[in-house]
């Protein structure tokens, strides 16, 4: 396993393992077999509603609580200094633990400030090992980089090999925030796995696409987080530590760059209300 070093000097490891849409009944199951063929690093939220199943499994787990990395994020419904304080500690108990390693507010939206503000306390009082935050594009991450008491440690962006965030990433590097790619595989939009001029890169190395694409990310400097539900493509996605792209196979892949999301942008107006009417869903249940 490769290590980034956080600009508070935490050790993370570069790969790990995403929950998203990991169903509450499979999840304790998928974060098991992901400890078990060799993950140390879980990235849940608050949002994925199965932090209890994560906890579950690290609780079962042979292997110890220090040796995983657990990242959680804070929901927009839970922003502002107070009710994001209390939902971190919520957020603990559930992953049955004292401490996270890291805590990232998962949107750009809504009092990020005083939500910010007590992620800060709660990693001055030793509750968190690093903070940071998530979908901040760059005019927001300057924003908050500049802004903030304690600079964030992580951003967590889509990045794949259709939407590689060059831009973005050049800003993180100037204000060395570590780049974490949600959806390294765009979630397989775009055709992405039977990308011909991957495959071709991947034969070469006896690689799949999946490899390819995680090896190229992890030469990028970034971290990675893939999803799978199924115990063999874990490992598969694990397995990427034995080779190296050229730098020509790099640029062949900065070519597949569309510039675009594959899923939504955040600067879209449209999206921003189709947050707020979720948190407003959310509020009656
Ligand atoms: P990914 O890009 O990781 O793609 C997951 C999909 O790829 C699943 O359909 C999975 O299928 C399939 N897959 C995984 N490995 C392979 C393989 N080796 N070969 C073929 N297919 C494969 O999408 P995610 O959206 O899950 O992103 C990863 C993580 O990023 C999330 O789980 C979450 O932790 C984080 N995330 C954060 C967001 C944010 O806003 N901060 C937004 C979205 C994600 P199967 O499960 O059937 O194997």
């Amino acid at each position: 396993m490769d290590y980034v070093t956080l600009n508070n000097g935490v050790k993370m490891p570069q790969l790990g393992y995403g929950v998203y849409q990991v169903t509450k009944e499979e999840c304790e199951r998928c974060v098991l077999d992901a400890l078990e063929v060799g993950y140390r690093a879980i990235d849940t939220a608050q949002s994925y509603f199965n932090e209890e199943e994560v906890g579950n499994a690290i609780e079962k787990s042979p292997v110890n609580r220090k040796d995983i990395f657990l990242t959680t994020k804070v929901w927009i419904e839970h922003y502002g200094y107070e009710a994001t304080k209390a939902s971190v500690l919520k957020s603990m108990e559930k992953l049955k633990t004292d401490y996270i390693d890291l805590v990232l507010l998962h949107q750009p939206f809504a009092d990020y400030y005083g939500a910010y503000r007590a992620l800060e306390d709660l990693y001055e009082e030793g509750k968190l090992r690093a903070i940071g935050v998530s979908n901040f594009y760059p005019d927001r991450l300057v924003d908050i980089a500049s802004f903030a008491r304690i600079k964030p440690m992580v951003n967590q962006i889509e990045t794949h090999p259709l939407n590689q965030q060059i831009e973005a990433h050049k800003w993180l590097e100037k204000y060395g925030v570590i780049h974490e790619a949600w959806a390294p595989f765009g979630e397989g939009r775009g055709n992405m796995f039977n990308n011909t001029i991957l495959r071709a890169i991947g034969e070469k190395y006896n690689k799949s696409v999946a490899q390819v694409i995680l090896r190229w990310q992890l030469q990028r400097g970034i971290v990675v987080i893939p999803k799978s539900t199924h115990q063999e493509r874990m490992a598969e996605n694990l397995n990427v530590f034995d080779f190296a792209l050229t730098d020509s196979e790099i640029q062949t892949i900065a070519g597949l760059d569309s510039k675009t999301s594959a899923f939504f942008s955040h600067q879209d107006p449209a999206m921003v209300e189709w947050f707020v009417q979720m948190v407003e869903e959310r509020k009656g249940k």
